[in-house]
This record gives structure tokens, C-alpha cells and sequence, in this order.
């Protein structure tokens, strides 16, 4: 840690509003509750869990600009994370409600294989990172917040993206907005 850095720790609640004003706006819906951006909870089937953010996103085709989904194929589903960690952090899930690896079949597993193959190569293209994050996080206490629905992050990485905004509070700077990135990944 740089001595810049140890300075800003030391400041660390005095220089929390300073962070909140760097978030980009499209972020204001989520702590406004925005409600006219959140669609209608829907049916799901009956393995399916109504509550379940993922399983609503695989069973409501109607809302997918709102929803943040940039692909749907047999056996999953890929989705811009709402809370992102960096620009372009995705989640690919299969479209079953399963939190366990062997409750999957061969095929979904190879099908999320091969969207999580996909999704780096579009990044690559689009985004040009320096790298990726990619991972699963299995049950509660290895820090998923949903685990009763697989999903893998793909989190995008730039050299140097760990400045001392993240090193000194929960937010970062995210310089592109959702529905913009989602406008470009849904179309390629
Ligand atoms: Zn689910």
C-alpha cells in the first residue's frame, strides 16, 4: 500500500460521500427504487423459484432490456450484472434452479462451458481487457449471494483497474452504464 493510500484509510468516513458522487447515474434507479425499470415478478415452473432473480429472467421473455439478459440459449442464461465489480461483469447460469455442480446435466454443462468461452472472446473484442476474473462461487459461505441458482462471474480486468477507490471503500468507478454496454452485447 502507497502512502497516498494509507492517507486516504485513515480518512476513510470522511471521504465516504466523495465516493458516492463518482458512481455513474444509471446506478440512482437502484437507490432511488426505481420502480418503473423493475419489471412484474412472473409465473415460474414449478422446479423454478419465484423469488429466485435468475429463474425470473430465464421464465419472462418479455423484459430483457430491463433485466440486463444478453442471451438466452436451450440451457442458459447470461445476464449484466446489476451491482457490477468492473465494466462488462457478467453472470452465466443454466436455466435450471440447481446450486449444486452434480445437479447439472452433461449437456448444461457443456453449453455453460461454452458461453462462458463465448462471453470472454466478446469482451476481449469489445471491451479489450487485460484479463479476466472467471469463477463460482459455491454455497453461502464461499460468498454466494444467491446460492440456490448456479452462476459464474466473468469479471473483465485492466491493468491497474485496482485504484485506491476500491482499496479504500465498496465502491467503484464504473464508467459505462448498463443499458449502454447492454445495447452493444446483445447485438454482437
Ligand atoms: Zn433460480
Amino acid at each position: 500500500m502507497t502512502p497516498e493510500n494509507n492517507t486516504n484509510n485513515n480518512n476513510h468516513n470522511s471521504n465516504d460521500k466523495k465516493i458516492e458522487t463518482l458512481w455513474a447515474p444509471w446506478r440512482m434507479a437502484y437507490i432511488t427504487n426505481d420502480k418503473t425499470t423493475k419489471p412484474e415478478t412472473v409465473a415460474v415452473g414449478s422446479n423454478a423459484d419465484p423469488d429466485c432473480f435468475i429463474c425470473q429472467s430465464v421464465f419472462d421473455k418479455q423484459h430483457d432490456r430491463q433485466r440486463l439478459i444478453v442471451r438466452r440459449t436451450e440451457s442458459t442464461v447470461t445476464i449484466l450484472n446489476r451491482f457490477p465489480y468492473n465494466n462488462g461483469h457478467l453472470l452465466v447460469a443454466p436455466c435450471c434452479h440447481c446450486g449444486r455442480l452434480d445437479g447439472l446435466t452433461e449437456t448444461e454443462k457443456l453449453e455453460l462451458v461454452r458461453e462462458i468461452d463465448r462471453w470472454t472472446r466478446i469482451l476481449e473484442q469489445e471491451m479489450n481487457p487485460d484479463g479476466f476474473n472467471i469463477g463460482l462461487n459455491l454455497g453461502r459461505s464461499a460468498g454466494a449471494g444467491l446460492p440456490g441458482h448456479l452462476h459464474w462471474h466473468i469479471v473483465p480486468r485492466w491493468n491497474g483497474d485496482t485504484n485506491f477507490t476500491t482499496t479504500i471503500g465498496s465502491v467503484k468507478v464504473i464508467p459505462q452504464s448498463l443499458e449502454a454496454l447492454w445495447e452493444i452485447l446483445v447485438h454482437v
